[in-house]
């Protein structure tokens, strides 16, 4: 740990970001136009080239950490629209999970209180499953009881604004959990073995989306199991700076998965399966899990990815249907899957598929950013729903279950018609119309 002549600690530790990856920065700014914070902003120090020198200043000791330069840090919604514009090959993800990581392992002491509340709630709630369970049985509860149709109705205006806003955040948990473990499906001669991540949440909040993932890889012929001990991806713990907590959450997994002996572990959730896909680098550090965590990286497949690539199109059924695609940010940009969604949606007989002018552009919801973020988060979803409502269509579809909440909150509290559904779910949809 190095103390600058300026008398403040600077990025620290083995996430430290690295100069060269700083250094392919041309400062060109063909990344500007991507970036939602940008446009919502106009604001230099809201765009990637902004906040990457920041980051370099920090590193080279000639700006110092302080809470207004955290907030630039904080502001962005780690969607990566920016790498895909960037001619140069800057890899801004890594490099701005790097600098909160480092600035999270300790150079920086005084760190603004909200930081340290997403990390508390991280760590003891989301990385928890009895918390989580115990929360969303609350939930649904909450749903059941009648008591949320009452507070979105009458009683709501009698709570304060702040309090309405945040409940209508909240999902409505109207399905049984997912909570299926061990084999899920066991088709006749199985053309593949494959292991489904369960997640922290998904069971939970869209249990549809498992129960689809399942039926679809069964009548692709999949043996699917779920492993028991399986845990939280870590995506949150990494965007948010933890490393330590993501690290051992990739550990676990990597036991868990390893144990199921498995030919893909496929994920419905984007921003899982880009984390998950990126455990070779989160561990190349740990002498036990560094090169466990390349064959485990490499055996991740996003749903949608993986049956793109098996034989699908017997059997489907006619939808009649008009839908638009949100391509999820680390979908697109992250794991640079852009056209196995399409081709999945293009497959079933009926569907007419409506492309928004920017598919590829953030909904907002980048995990917990919608709630620590609110208002930047609302800014960026307004254009989105405008571009939703520009496409005529009845269902919007995505690939991670943050847009799936964010679009639907956003439709519901707009007043505008359609459901809100991951492609797999329309596929399933479409096996069942020709009675598969
Ligand atoms: S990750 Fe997204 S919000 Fe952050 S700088 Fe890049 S484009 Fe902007
Ligand atoms: S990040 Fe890439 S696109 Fe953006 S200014 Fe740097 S080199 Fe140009």
């Amino acid at each position: 740990m190095t103390t600058s002549p300026l008398n403040f600690v600077g990025f620290t530790g083995e996430d430290t970001p690295a100069l060269t990856d700083l250094q392919n920065c041309i400062h060109c700014g063909f990344c500007l136009p991507s970036c939602p914070t940008y446009i919502a902003t106009g604001q230099e120090l809201e765009s990637p080239r902004g906040r990457l020198h920041l980051i370099r200043n920090v590193l080279d000791q000639k700006v110092a950490p302080t809470d207004r330069l955290l907030g630039h840090l904080d502001l962005c919604l780690q969607c990566r629209a920016c790498e895909t514009a960037c001619p140069s090959g800057v890899p801004y993800g890594r490099i701005m999970e790097d600098a909160r990581a480092s600035i999270v392992a300790g150079g920086i002491t005084k760190r603004p209180a909200q930081w340290t509340l997403r990390m508390l709630l991280l760590r003891h709630v989301i990385a928890k499953p009895n918390m989580v369970v115990g929360i969303f049985s609350l939930g649904r509860l909450y749903t059941r009881s009648g008591l949320q149709r009452l507070v979105r109705g009458p009683l709501g205006r009698l709570l304060p604004k702040r309090l309405r806003w945040l409940e209508a955040q909240a999902p409505v948990l109207a399905t049984p959990p997912y909570r299926d473990r061990g084999t899920v499906a066991s088709p006749a001669a199985p053309r593949a073995r494959v292991a489904l991540l369960t997640g922290c949440m998904h069971g939970d909040l869209y249990p549809q989306t498992h129960r689809a993932t399942v039926r679809v890889l069964e009548r692709i012929g999949c043996e699917v199991v779920a492993p028991a001990d399986q845990a939280c991806c870590g995506a949150l713990h990494s965007h948010a700076g933890d490393a330590e907590a993501a690290r051992d959450l990739a550990r676990r997994n990597i036991e868990a998965f390893e144990a199921a002996k498995v030919d893909a572990i496929i994920v419905n959730a984007a921003g899982c399966g880009a984390a998950m896909k990126e455990y070779d680098r989160l561990l190349r550090h740990d002498l036990v899990f560094a090169k466990r965590a390349e064959h485990f990286s490499h055996k991740v497949k996003d749903v949608l990815e993986f049956i793109a690539e098996q034989p699908f199109t017997e059997g489907l059924g006619t939808l009649d249907v008009d839908v638009t695609l949100q391509d999820s940010c680390h979908l697109a940009h992250a794991q640079k899957i852009r056209e196995a969604p399409r081709t999945l949606l293009r497959a079933i007989p009926g569907l007419r598929l409506h492309e928004m002018k920017t598919p590829d552009r953030c909904c907002g919801a980048a995990g917990l950013y919608s709630m620590v973020q609110s208002d930047m988060s609302r800014q960026v979803l307004a254009p989105k729903l405008e571009d939703i409502a520009h496409t005529g269509a009845q269902v919007v579809c995505t690939s991670n279950l943050g847009c799936t909440m964010q679009i639907e909150v956003g439709l519901r509290r707009a007043g505008m018609p359609g459901r809100v559904s991951h492609v797999v779910e329309l596929l399933d949809e479409s096996y069942t119309a020709a009675g598969r």
